[in-house]
């Protein structure tokens, strides 16, 4: 096998995948990056997420409007106007606008979700609980938010301020949309999308999808990987019906008999693995930043799919990267053990590769299943993957520069995240979407998102604010022009706003401060 391995190796050197190399980062990019004092903005960076995590936004229920009320008073230091929208009483998304004096592309819309997976306190340290937002002796911040996604929206909102405070000559409009509702229902995302895109009219979407991580591969390298697209969903029941009973007296044929059938029915598919650009590209990259035997397999395509291909499809992560997955999530039946229910019900959470539509699985379940007695195939929520074009794009590229700027461990490649996001939304609207987060961290702590333990480096929570002012720069700002020579700094956060209060009073050398209430922008909250 080994020998087959390496000739195949030598035969096939001419089917390497070379990535033509990501462009340098302009100097004037640099300029602007530089026109920044990092200590105070780096402190800032760590005071704000501090603060917000102290505030419980645990969906269900939500209770966004007080997160977005603390982002309100923090836009308000810097005289940037906003809107919220409301999609029930004290959940509340907000949109910040930094507008564009002659504007020659459409928005960039940096997207954050306020909300956050509920926490259970118990499983937490008491001096470091998940609304603490405590800083240990090992210089991690703690609480419920840190990585998903708090901390990316305040690498956001920082963003704005600090492009605010350098009166940064902008191309395009730049959009701080932080949303309610992400982790349960997406409802604030859909409310803009669907209600108030024209306002919005995001052309790209930096938002959530991956993190740069240690040892993602292989050790001593980090892998950045750029979400540029996310499988569609398909969830459904497989219902089926049969005559009730008595638990006493077993008869053939009942719903729970034919629900089995038709289950193992669904059992017997085989996926057929889907090797996509995606996961291409990014093994090629990696394979060209690691370099030696194993790093030339994974550049080359052919490889991949006949050498690698047991490997990648044995790890449950590469496998629903490359397949549509169907995961038995739920059995329903009756509820006492002595009764035969007349109606059982299986549920599936299926996953859709990008271009599998819901209407070919739906077929191809109902063919498995035919001819089993009152099999009935019923769809409860579903919507199409999506991926956002990535070569060549301006915008991915500047992400991926910015990645590994600086950092010889680092690659970055493109990535189909197998779960979704708000962005999923935005790209049916024709948005670009990446998932980035400017924050590199190891696979433990990539675990406590939705776990127990949630935290982030505070090194990173200030890098990432500077590589994601960079990316920003790069994108949206006009760099021919020179930033001013005295740097932007920090500030103290504000504190959160709610609406009978004036908001918090802007420093004096930024002008009076702003009277929401007469500003068209202003929040739509009574
Ligand atoms: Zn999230």
């Amino acid at each position: 096998m080994r020998l087959v391995f390496a000739a195949a190796f030598m035969l096939c050197g001419a089917c390497a995948t070379r990535q033509a190399p990501l462009p340098p980062i302009p100097a004037e990019v640099r300029a602007w990056q530089d026109a920044v004092d990092w200590d105070e903005a780096g402190d800032e960076a760590v005071d704000l997420l501090a603060e917000y995590l102290k505030i419980d936004t645990s969906n269900p229920p939500g209770g966004e409007f007080e997160g977005a009320m603390y982002l309100a008073a923090q836009l308000d230091r810097d005289d940037i106007p906003w809107k919220t929208y409301e999609i029930a009483p004290g959940r509340t998304s907000i949109v910040g606008r930094l507008a564009a004096k002659d504007p020659t592309a459409p928005p960039l819309c940096l997207v954050s979700h306020i909300d956050v997976v509920p926490a259970d306190a118990a499983e937490w340290p008491e001096e470091s609980g998940p609304f603490s937002g405590v800083i240990d002796e090992e210089g991690m911040l703690w609480g419920r938010g840190a990585l998903d996604m708090k901390g990316l929206g305040t690498a956001e909102l920082q963003v704005m301020a600090l492009l605010k405070r350098l009166d940064a000559p902008l191309r395009r409009d730049v959009l701080l949309v932080a949303v309610a509702d992400e982790e349960v229902n997406n409802l604030g995302m859909i409310q803009l999308v669907e209600d108030h895109w024209d306002d919005l009219n995001c052309a790209y979407v930096i938002n959530e999808g991956a993190y740069g991580v240690v040892d993602a591969l292989f050790e001593g390298q980090t892998v950045h990987a750029i979400s540029v697209g996310e499988k569609g969903a398909l969830w459904l029941e497989v219902i089926a019906r049969g005559e009730p009973g008595h638990g006493s007296t077993p008869l053939p044929d009942t719903a729970i008999d034919r629900l089995r059938q038709a289950m193992a029915r669904i059992d017997e598919r085989t996926a057929k693995p889907d090797w996509h650009p995606m996961m291409m590209e990014l093994l090629a990259n990696v394979g060209n930043h690691r370099g030696g035997f194993s790093g030339g397999v994974l550049r080359r395509p052919a490889m991949v799919k006949s050498l690698a291909r047991g490997k990648i499809l044995a790890n449950p992560l590469t496998r629903a990267s490359l397949t549509t997955t169907f995961n038995l999530t739920g059995l329903q039946g009756a509820e006492g053990f002595n009764v035969v229910p007349h109606r059982a019900v299986a549920r599936y959470d299926i996953r859709l590769q990008p271009e599998v539509t819901a209407e070919e699985v739906v077929a191809e379940i109902e063919e498995l299943v035919a001819g089993i007695p009152t099999i009935e195939v019923k769809v409860a929520r579903t919507f199409g993957g999506a991926v956002s074009e990535w070569r060549g794009d301006p915008v991915y590229e500047a992400i991926a520069s910015h990645a590994i700027d600086g950092r010889p461990d680092a690659v970055a490649g493109p990535f189909l995240s197998i779960g979704f996001t708000d962005s999923i939304f935005a790209r049916h609207k024709g948005a670009r979407a990446y998932g980035y987060a400017p924050f590199v961290i190891d696979r433990e702590l990539l675990e406590t998102m939705h776990g127990h333990r949630e935290r982030i480096p505070v090194d990173q929570v200030r890098e990432g604010a500077r590589r994601l002012f960079g990316i920003v720069v790069q994108t949206a700002v006009d760099v021919a022009q020179a930033p001013p020579s005295a740097p932007a700094k920090g500030r103290a956060v504000a504190p959160v706003l709610m609406p009978h209060e004036e908001p918090a009073a802007a420093p004096s050398d930024e002008g009076p401060p702003q009277d929401a209430s007469d500003d068209p922008a202003s929040p739509s909250q009574d």
